[in-house]
C-alpha cells in the first residue's frame, strides 16, 4: 500500500512502519492520540454513537498524577451523558458555595451559591474532584467498552493519509490505520505543531503550584464544604475538598521566573511560603501544612485558527490550552468530545467535512471561554485602587446575581455553539 505522506514527525522506524503497514480491515476506527481526559472521553462519546476507536497513549502506564479539577455543570452533564457520573460520585465533592476572600486581610468578600442552587439552575451539579479519580473512571469505562481499544506506550510520531484512511506510527515502528485521527496529545501537542499550526505555547510568567492535604492535617477553618478563592495583587489561591472529602486540593497561582514543561515538577517545601505576598494568618497556616508541592508553568497560546487538516483534528488542550482562571480546561475537553462525536455520527460518509463542522461548532465557544478566563485572571490579580473597587463590587452585589453572570458558561448543552 502507499499513502501520501503528510509531514513526517520523527524517525526512520516510524516512516518504515507507515510504508509497510496494511490496514487489516480496521480502517473504520477512529484513532485517538492521547489517553488524557480529552482522548478517553472522546472514545466514550464515539462508542455511545456506535463508532469504534483506538486510543494510543504515549505513557506506558497511567500514573496517578495531578491534583484538583473543578467540574462545572457543563462538565458534569457530559459525565452523566457518558455514563460515568455514578462511578465518580463517591469520589467527588459537591461544594455548597464559592467564597471569595481578600488574601492579605482575610476579609470575606462574597459567598456565591453552588450546591443545590446551581444544580436546580442548570440541571447538573458543580463537582470538585482529584484529577486521578476523574481519569480513572474514564479509563475504566473505556477498558470495559468493546468498541474501544487502548494501546499504552504508543507515542504517535508519524502520520500519513490519503482520501480513505489515515495511518499513525510510533517511534518503535508500530502502525495503526483509521478513518480519522484525533490529536488529543495535550498542551505540548507534537501533532498540532507538525501537522496543523506551528505556533508553540509561551510561558505566561506565572506558575500554578499545587498540593493535596489530608483532612486530618487541616486547620479547623478549612473543613467547610466550599471552594474558596483568596485574591492578591498578581496572585491567588484556590482550595476545595476532593477524594470524597478526605483531602483538600490547594492551588497557588503566582508570578514565577522558572519554567517547566511537565505537570509535576517538584518544588522545595518552603518555596510557596517564601514567594507568597503577605497573607492572612489562617491561609499562612494552611500553606505551611501542605506537603509535596508540585509546579506546573502556565502556558499561553491564542486559540489556533485551524484545528483540522483532512482527516485529522485537534481536541482538548492540543487545540486550545486555556488559562486556568475559570477552571474549565478539562471541561472544554469534555465538551469537545461530545461535539466531535456528534459531528462524526452525523457525517460518517465525509470525515473531513465532519471534522470541519466540529471546528465550526467549537471554536467560537472556546475563544469565548479563553477570553473570559484571561479576563478573570486579570480581575483576580488586581492591585491598588482597582482591587478596592473590585472588592466593593463583590461585597455589595447579590451573590446569586454574580453567579448568574456565568449562565452562558455552565448552561452549555451539546449542540449549543457558544
Ligand atoms: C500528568 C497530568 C497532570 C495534570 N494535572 C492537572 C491538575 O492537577 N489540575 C488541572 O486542572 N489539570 C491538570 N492536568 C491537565 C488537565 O488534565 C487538562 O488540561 C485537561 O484535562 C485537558 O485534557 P487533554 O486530554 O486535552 O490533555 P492532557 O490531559 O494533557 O492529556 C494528553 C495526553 O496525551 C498523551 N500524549 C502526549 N503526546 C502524545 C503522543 N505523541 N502520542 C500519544 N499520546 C501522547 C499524554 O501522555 C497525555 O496522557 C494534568 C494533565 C496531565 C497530563
Amino acid at each position: 500500500m502507499s499513502l501520501p505522506q503528510l509531514d513526517p514527525l520523527a524517525n526512520s522506524n516510524a516512516e518504515a512502519a507507515v510504508a509497510r503497514a496494511h490496514d487489516g480491515g480496521c480502517a473504520d476506527r477512529v484513532l485517538i492520540a492521547g489517553g488524557g481526559i480529552g482522548g478517553l472521553s472522546t472514545a466514550l462519546a464515539l462508542a455511545q454513537r456506535g463508532i469504534a476507536s483506538h486510543v494510543l497513549e504515549r505513557r506506558p502506564a497511567f500514573h496517578e498524577e495531578g491534583a484538583g479539577i473543578q467540574l462545572g455543570p457543563n462538565g458534569t452533564r457530559i459525565l452523566q451523558h457518558l455514563g460515568v457520573a455514578d462511578a465518580l460520585r463517591a469520589r467527588v465533592g459537591e461544594p455548597e458555595a464559592l467564597s471569595v476572600r481578600d488574601g492579605a486581610s482575610g476579609a470575606k468578600l462574597t459567598r456565591m451559591p453552588l450546591g443545590e442552587w446551581i444544580t436546580a439552575r442548570h440541571g447538573a451539579p458543580y463537582w470538585v474532584a482529584h484529577r486521578k479519580d476523574l481519569h480513572a473512571v474514564l479509563a475504566d469505562a473505556a477498558r470495559a467498552n468493546p468498541l474501544i481499544s487502548l494501546s499504552l506506550g504508543f507515542g504517535a510520531s508519524q502520520v500519513a493519509s490519503d482520501d480513505q484512511r489515515v495511518c499513525v506510527a510510533s517511534d518503535a515502528g508500530e502502525a495503526h490505520f483509521g478513518s480519522a485521527l484525533i490529536a488529543a496529545d495535550g498542551v505540548w501537542s507534537g501533532l498540532r505543531t507538525k501537522l496543523i499550526d506551528d505556533s508553540k505555547p509561551r510561558f505566561s510568567g506565572k506558575s500554578a503550584v499545587r498540593s493535596v492535604i489530608a483532612r486530618e492535617e487541616l486547620p479547623a477553618d478549612f473543613l467547610r464544604n466550599e471552594v474558596t478563592i483568596w485574591l492578591f495583587p498578581q496572585a491567588h489561591v484556590v482550595h476545595y475538598p476532593v477524594s470524597g472529602g478526605t483531602e483538600l486540593a490547594i492551588i497557588v497561582v503566582l508570578d514565577d521566573d522558572r519554567h517547566d514543561t511537565d505537570w509535576s515538577a517538584a518544588v522545595a517545601p518552603d518555596w510557596v511560603a517564601q514567594n507568597m505576598p503577605a497573607c492572612a494568618a489562617p491561609l499562612q497556616a494552611l500553606i505551611r501544612c501542605a506537603p509535596a508541592w508540585k509546579r506546573w508553568s502556565l502556558q499561553s497560546l491564542p486559540v489556533p485558527g485551524e484545528w483540522t487538516r483532512g482527516r485529522i483534528a485537534l481536541l482538548g488542550d492540543a487545540a486550545h490550552p486555556v488559562m486556568p482562571f475559570f477552571a474549565q480546561g478539562a471541561v472544554m475537553a469534555l465538551e469537545d468530545a461530545v461535539a466531535l462525536a456528534d459531528a462524526l455520527a452525523l457525517r460518517p460518509d465525509n470525515v473531513p467535512q465532519a471534522l470541519r463542522s466540529y471546528q465550526r461548532m467549537r471554536r467560537p465557544r472556546v475563544v469565548r471561554v479563553a477570553d473570559a478566563s484571561r479576563n478573570n485572571g486579570r480581575i483576580y490579580h488586581l492591585g491598588g485602587a482597582s482591587a478596592v473597587v473590585r472588592n466593593l463590587v463583590l461585597r455589595y452585589a447579590p451573590p446569586e446575581r454574580l453567579m448568574a453572570r456565568y449562565d452562558w458558561l455552565y448552561g452549555w448543552k451539546a449542540g449549543d455553539q457558544v
